[in-house]
Order: C-alpha cells, then structure tokens, then sequence
C-alpha cells in the first residue's frame, strides 16, 4: 500500500480534513497527538512530503494491532480495522479489505463472548442491515454458522452503498 501520493490543492484539502480524522481517531483510540505527529515524521522522506493520514495512523496502531490479534482481543481489532476502513474510503482509496476485516473480526467477537459466558448459548450470528442498502436489507435477520459467516461474509460483500452500516449480532440458542 502506497503511503503517500502528489498534492494537488482539492487533494491537500481533503487530506487536511483526513488528519483532522485521523487525528480524532488515534486520540479515541487511546493514543495521543504527540504519538500521532511521531509516526507522521517517521513516514514523511521530505519536509514537504504528504503523508497518507490512514497510513499514520496505521502506522500508530500498528503495535496495538498486533497485540491484540496475539491476546485475541477481537473488539479491539474490530475497531482499528473500522476506523482505518474509514480513513482509506475518505482518501478515495479501496477500503473493501479493512472494512471486511472488521466485519469478520467481529463475528470472532461474538464467538469468543458466547464461550465467555456459559450461561448464553450463542450458536450463530444473524445481519441486522437497519436500513443499509435493498440487498444488505434483504439480509436483515437471517441466521449464520459463524464458519458461514466467516466464508462467505455476506455483510460487507453484498453491499451496494457506499459504507455499509450493517452488523451482526448473537443469535442465542436453545
Ligand atoms: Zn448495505
């Protein structure tokens, strides 16, 4: 993934507002301005070299990231993959890969609570579209194995808007 791409004045603009994301997110996440504006120099080869706010603040992320995928810590990973989904789509770039990532990571969430607590039996994951899109709707409600889920990830895949606002939720058994 390219980190950085010539500035043209309605580029700059919207990379400004990116930041301004960026920025917001990081701090959201846990982290500080400071740690932002540390991996920004750390990435930029120039002083006036644009630096993709999506790849800064990956670049922040990084360790948490890789740390919770090592604990396990599924919601954790759900939201850095979200966010970074979100940054990329804002910068024009193809966030189909983070966004699907968060939706699966997602569904491992549910799995691991339904073993966490012994007292629900979750057995699958059902869409609840909420108005996304007609295709993401006319999923809304149906019932899937988490291995199905996890295949086929219906959810983002058959969306047809531009951010699919759909999740999945715990279909309890028994
Ligand atoms: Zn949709």
């Amino acid at each position: 993934m390219s980190t950085r791409r010539a500035g043209t004045s309605s580029k700059r603009d919207s990379q400004a507002t990116g930041r301004v994301l960026a920025l917001r997110f990081v701090r959201s996440l846990g982290f500080s301005v400071h740690d932002f504006e540390i991996a920004e120099q750390a990435l930029r080869q120039g002083p006036d070299d644009d630096v993709l706010p999506s790849a800064v603040f990956w670049r922040v992320m990084q360790k948490s990231y890789e740390d919770a995928r090592a604990l396990d810590h599924w919601h954790t990973l759900t939201l850095i993959d979200a966010h970074r989904a979100l940054l990329i789509k804002g910068e024009g770039g193809d966030f189909r890969a983070a966004r699907e990532a968060s939706s699966s990571h997602e569904i491992q969430e549910i799995m691991a609570l339904g073993s966490v607590f012994s007292s629900r039996s979750v057995s699958a994951v059902k869409v609840v579209s909420g108005g996304c899109c007609p295709p993401c709707d006319a999923l809304d409600d149906r019932c899937y194995s988490f291995s199905q889920a996890l295949n086929e990830l219906p959810i983002p895949r058959v969306c047809t808007a531009s951010w699919c606002t759909c999740t999945w939720v715990a279909q309890d058994g028994d």
